[in-house]
């Protein structure tokens, strides 16, 4: 295990819907890289965009569920 595991991705907030960059890596929640992502919620709950979701459509889908 080491921290070259951490790849950069991109996330987005499920509470106010803000995406920023975030640092991932197995086994661990998505850490945003910058402190100013734009999202102030007290609980941000970073959810990883994939590739494909980002660039794959020229809009974002809200979350169903
Ligand atoms: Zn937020």
């Amino acid at each position: 295990m080491t921290s070259d595991e951490r790849e950069k991705a991109v996330a987005v907030c499920d509470e106010c819907a803000t995406i920023c960059t975030a640092w991932i890596a197995p086994g661990a929640d998505a850490v945003s890289i910058s402190p100013n992502t734009g999202c102030d919620c007290e609980e941000s709950s970073l959810r990883v965009l994939d590739a494909q979701t980002v660039f794959g459509s020229e809009e974002l889908r809200p979350a169903s569920g």
